[in-house]
């Protein structure tokens, strides 16, 4: 007796169709997988084996091999116990109704309940794209596959449950597609909140213009993480693709709860700095995402960036560059996006007080030297904007100036995307921090009046060749800001001024 029924699966981002094949002929009683299985799925025919006999169903006393084809994709995780109980059920004619337009995933308990597996919103994207019109799948994943179009998404509660609505004996209503039109940002934060901190509060506008890296330099309190917590709240909304796009990566990583955690806005992740390199990276025993991916088209907040690792900071050049990770575990290789906006935060010294207008600082020039020479050169390479952030004076604490709001920012930030959208229709760049020396040749263009400002500033503060293009990217997104077409000086001043720890020449 043969029965083979459909099931998807997923290493990474990578999704595959799987077929679950099964053949049961006389002979002394066995259970075999086939098919690569990892221990999980060895685990798993006891579940299916408990799963059907506690179901009122007849697990067959004979010969059962079920093979997951093809063989040469490495299968992990407990979601095909659902399509192996249901294929045994076929082959021994105890379902009889055909199933070749269906599609099962799920973990099965001993008692035959259904339970939710992590990926759903990955393997519904694929079995819409095989055309395969009902997908069976646990009841709490149900939400977050209905995000994709072209497929009924059949919520099943158990083994039992399943079987009656194949046999046409219950009823199920799929459920409901999902919007994502209908996912709403809301944010708890907003930039009004932050008083004072003009020119920070300017930095983070011209960093979510251009998606430029940004290191803040401050003293305990001075609200470095509350600044870089809200640059989110200023960055264009998702499109639709986007935020399926994050989805999948927290689906994955199993941090969708459910499909009530669609991910609607950019996220915004600070790993403490005790985090390790696979845990920011991504990798460990199963290659999961890491911070970095979970940060994709978000914001990545390292505080205390002295604190971290030096080999977990090393790991971060290749996503800095490529806007993405790939991480490599026994034979294979699992890519993730990580597209994020790095905002580091550091203390001014050891003590955290130098340059601190109250309290006072206890540290010696050498030991404030040892501390500045711990920062990543190569991790600094890509930062485009410095800025320090003072604490509050007690007039600014108590002042009640209102501030501008993050949703009047954000629209500013709108409209200097879509003329970097424009600028790049034929390159393969977004926005102006990816701008390559070929780029910037190209697009920043300066007149002979700005050509002279710059340097006379370059030879004048010392600065070096590179931070020479960096000031031409963060002018580009500054005119951009104000909607003018060419770089002028005014714009290249206020470049300048982010480079101010090139300027102090202390992070050589
Ligand atoms: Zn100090």
């Amino acid at each position: 007796m043969f029965a083979h029924v459909h099931g998807f699966h997923y290493l990474g981002l990578q999704t595959y169709r799987i077929n679950v094949e099964v053949d049961i002929v006389a002979g002394l009683p066995a259970f075999n997988i086939v098919g690569l299985p990892d221990a999980a799925i060895k685990e798993s025919r006891e579940r299916v084996r408990s799963a059907i006999q506690n179901s009122e169903f007849d697990f067959p006393m004979r010969k059962i091999t079920v093979n997951l084809a093809p063989a040469d994709i490495k299968k992990e995780g407990p979601s095909f116990d659902l399509p192996i109980a249901i294929s045994i059920l076929k082959a021994t004619g105890q379902i009889k109704q055909p199933l070749n337009d269906y599609c099962f995933s799920g973990e099965l308990s001993l008692t035959g309940k259904v339970r939710p597996i992590k990926g759903t919103l990955l393997l519904a994207e694929k079995a819409a794209k095989r055309g395969t019109s009902f997908f069976l799948l646990p009841e709490s994943n149900a939400r977050e596959a209905a995000l994709i179009e072209n497929i009924k998404v059949i919520p099943v509660k158990s083994l039992l449950h399943t079987v009656s609505y194949l046999r046409g004996s219950e009823k199920i209503t799929h459920f409901p597609s999902y919007e994502v039109k209908q996912a709403t940002e809301n944010f708890s934060e907003d930039l009004s909140e932050v008083k004072g901190q003009i020119l920070a509060k300017r930095a983070l506008t011209i960093s979510a213009a251009g998606a430029h890296n940004m290191l803040m330099m401050g003293s305990p309190g001075a609200g470095k993480s509350m600044l870089a917590k809200r640059l989110p709240t200023i960055m264009p909304p998702l499109s639709k693709k986007e935020i399926i796009d994050i989805t999948k990566i927290f689906s994955v990583a199993g941090l969708t709860n459910n499909g009530h955690n669609l991910i609607a806005k950019r996220p915004y992740r600070s790993p403490h700095h005790t985090i390790s390199s696979a845990g920011l990276v991504g990798g460990g025993q199963s290659a999961k995402p890491g911070e970095i991916s979970l940060s994709h088209l978000g914001v990545l907040f390292l505080d205390e960036l002295t604190e971290f690792r030096r080999d977990s900071l090393e790991c971060l050049r290749q996503p800095l560059e490529e806007g993405k990770i790939s991480i490599s575990r026994a034979l294979r290789q699992n890519t993730y996006p990580a597209n994020f906006c790095l905002i580091a935060a550091i203390n001014p010294c050891r003590c955290g007080f130098y340059g601190d207008k109250v309290k006072q600082c206890l540290c010696t020039p050498s030991e404030i030297r040892r501390y500045k020479q711990k920062i990543s050169g190569p991790l600094l390479e890509r930062i485009d904007l410095h800025v320090n952030v003072d604490r509050l004076t007690k007039e600014e604490l108590i002042s009640y100036k209102s501030n501008e709001k993050s949703s009047e920012i954000r629209q500013i930030v709108i409209d200097a995307y879509s003329r970097q959208k424009k600028r790049f229709t034929k390159e393969k760049i977004n926005l102006n921090s990816q701008m390559k020396p070929a780029h910037i040749k190209k697009y920043c263009q300066l007149n002979k009046e700005s050509l002279e400002f710059i340097s006379q500033a370059v030879d004048k503060l010392g600065l070096s060749g590179r931070s020479y293009d960096k000031i031409l990217r963060v002018s580009r997104t500054i005119a951009d800001l104000q909607s003018a077409e060419d770089i002028k000086t005014e714009h290249i001043a206020e470049a300048i001024q982010y480079r101010q720890y090139d300027r102090q020449n202390t992070f050589g």
